[in-house]
């Protein structure tokens, strides 16, 4: 699963990490691969990620094996973690001129022969060569989505990159599902995105949204997923739940995506629509 979203602070990393934890603790194998140079899915896994520590870096562009960079994490039996960093903040340049620049990532997941369940990599906020080989090595991308004004804003290009990378590298590969991070009941902003998202993807959308919640921040802090830190909050309950629901749901998603202009067009109606940046 490819958690991405050029948007930064969506909640990707918060996403990653707690659903990992969550399927973990189901009983699965779970391999968290950390793509991006803020290591911030290493930090919230409580994996050292100093500058020697062997990572992905090494394996995309150094070629080292997979299985070289992984460490198990320490709270949750069956979670591992491929830590990033900052050497990785380079590689989006250096891999530029390497053979097979996109399908670095891929080949070293075939090369990796543990047994897993699940993987998740956790992608930067951009739509670089980075996430492209994420894109070509997934199966399905998860997009967490804020329930913020400009929530939309940018969703086109990354379907556009899905479908390029489908349509030439990874003919697997799809939207499976849409998660709306930091959901405020409170707040009737916050129903409309959920609406407005609910209207442009359907059944791609998960029906537990997850609420904003001081448990789900606090625990990166700790080293901790919010399933160990505090297992009976709100938030771990909705990443529990949420996690239930994709795991239900068996392979899902083989509907595509697909933006339809005439929705669009019905939208320069309203000018309040937040699904105006979907272009
Ligand atoms: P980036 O684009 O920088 O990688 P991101 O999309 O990975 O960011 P996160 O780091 O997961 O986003 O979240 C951004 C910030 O919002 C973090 O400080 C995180 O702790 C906080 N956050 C995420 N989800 C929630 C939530 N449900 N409730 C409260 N805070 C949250
Ligand atoms: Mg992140």
């Amino acid at each position: 699963m490819v958690v991405a979203n050029q948007k930064g602070g969506v909640g990707k990393t918060t996403t990653t990490v707690n659903l990992a934890a969550s399927l973990a603790l189901h009983g699965g194998r779970v391999l968290v691969i950390d793509l991006d140079p803020q290591g911030n899915a290493s930090t919230a896994l409580g994996i050292d990620h100093h500058a020697e520590v062997p990572s992905i870096y090494d394996v995309l562009v150094e070629s080292k094996p997979l299985s070289d960079v992984v460490q198990p994490v320490a709270d949750v039996e069956g979670l591992f973690c491929a830590p990033a960093t900052i050497d990785l903040a380079g590689a989006e340049i250096e891999l530029v001129s390497l053979v097979a620049r996109e399908s670095r990532l891929q080949r070293a997941i075939e090369s990796y022969e543990q047994p897993l369940d699940y993987i998740l990599i956790d992608c930067p906020p951009s739509l670089g060569l980075l996430t492209v080989n994420a894109l070509v090595a997934g199966a399905e991308v998860v997009i967490p989505i804020q329930c913020e004004y400009y929530a939309l804003e940018g969703l086109g290009q990354l379907l556009k990159n899905v479908d390029l990378v489908r349509a030439h590298l990874n003919p697997k590969l799809h939207v499976s599902t849409i998660l709306l991070t930091m959901y405020d009941g409170r707040t009737r902003l916050a129903s409309q995105v959920a609406d407005e998202v609910r209207t442009h993807f359907g059944k791609e959308v998960l029906r537990t949204s997850i609420p904003r919640s001081v448990r789900i921040s606090e625990a990166p802090s700790y080293g901790q997923t919010v399933l160990t830190y505090d297992p009976g909050s709100s938030g771990a309950l909705s990443y529990l739940e949420a996690a239930r629901e994709m795991a239900l749901r068996g392979l899902p998603g083989q509907v595509e995506v697909e933006y339809d202009p005439q929705e669009e067009q019905h939208n320069e109606h309203n000018p309040h629509s937040m699904s105006e940046g979907i272009q």
